[in-house]
């Protein structure tokens, strides 16, 4: 892939930046943001780090949009970020408003690109794009499952001491409270995760991933999470870049699968040079059924307030 762009050179848009150039997954990435100033030094910052880490990305930044031109993909990070209290839901209106003016920009300048969306409520948001820009699904989808799923992979690896390669675990459904970790596909070493931990422990790791995002926001305060969702992006544009095929949790729009359309909610796809290739139906048994539809429910009922602003 020749070039990234990224709108919103805040914590995750920068941040998903070191990532995607250290591991050398473009040629050239433009960072762009409203903010004077704040793409451009964001981008020499981390131009600076190319001798020491040894990547040959080229980065720039400011805060036109005439920077996309040309770009295969463009991550949009930009929007605010949750305070302390807050859900993701409740960044609907103000955000619905920034991604409209950056979808002006993506319309003009880069109306060939794949979208990767990473602003919240981002379920909500990819589907606003998806109706919006008019654009077949397979360039448009979100990051939420693959940072959720290292969430929980972490969890169990700290409450078994067992390493972190071995661990495949699958979180689907909206991101937000009820997101849905499916119990039954997450495993050590393809070892049923039953076979480690008692169904207390699992509860409560459930729990812990559904609140991963609120648990770092509530210690930090003044910032929300965005070491791990900035590799969760840089994740998702490898499997892409290097048309990987892998099966990752991705906020898809969906066409009739799982019975629903209208939404787009986190389901495992294949990732690969096309973008969104493919999204696999999983069978769930009728307790996941239940958790997936009510996540559902939540999300689209965030898409018809959507509605009602635009
Ligand atoms: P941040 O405040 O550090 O950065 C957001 C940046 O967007 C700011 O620099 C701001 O100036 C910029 N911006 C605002 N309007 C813009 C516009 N029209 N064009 C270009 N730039 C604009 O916030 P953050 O911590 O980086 O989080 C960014 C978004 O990502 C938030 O909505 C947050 O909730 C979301 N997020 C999503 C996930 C996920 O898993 N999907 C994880 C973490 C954060």
């Amino acid at each position: 892939m020749n070039k990234i762009s990224i709108v919103g050179a805040g914590r995750v848009g920068e941040s998903a930046a070191q990532f995607i150039a250290g591991n050398d997954l473009c040629r050239e990435i433009a960072l762009i943001d409203v903010r004077e100033g704040a793409a451009e030094g964001a981008a020499l910052d981390i131009q600076e780090v190319a001798p020491l880490c040894q990547f040959d990305t080229r980065l720039y930044g400011g805060s036109d949009y005439t920077l996309l031109k040309d770009s295969n993909m463009v991550v949009i990070t930009a929007g605010l970020p949750r305070k302390p209290g807050m859900s993701r839901s409740d960044l609907l209106e103000s955000n619905v408003a920034i991604i409209d003016t950056v979808l002006e920009g993506v319309h003009k300048y880069a109306p060939d690109s794949m979208l990767l969306f990473v602003s919240n409520p981002v379920d909500v948001l990819t589907y606003h794009a998806f109706i919006q820009t008019g654009w077949p699904r397979n360039r448009i989808f979100g990051q939420a499952g693959v940072l959720d799923s290292s969430r929980m992979a972490s969890f169990i690896a700290m409450e078994t001491g067992y390493s972190t390669q071995d661990i495949n675990t699958m979180v689907l459904g909206g991101h937000g409270d009820t997101m849905v970790p499916i119990m039954r596909y997450t495993t050590i070493s393809g070892i049923p995760i039953s076979h480690f931990l008692s169904q207390a422990k699992l509860d409560e790791i459930v729990e812990r991933t559904r609140n991963g995002g609120a648990e770092i926001l509530a210690l930090r305060q003044n910032s929300s999470a965005y070491g791990a969702p900035a590799a969760s992006v840089a994740e998702m544009v490898d499997a892409i870049v290097h048309n990987r095929k892998r099966i990752l949790p991705t906020v898809v729009v969906l066409e009739g699968e799982y019975g629903l359309s209208g939404i787009a909610i986190g389901v495992p796809a294949v990732l690969g040079i096309n973008g969104m290739e493919k999204v696999i139906s999983l069978d769930m048994n009728d307790e996941e059924t239940a958790l997936f539809h009510n996540s559902a429910a939540l999300v689209k009922k965030d898409i018809g307030l959507l509605k009602q602003t635009s």
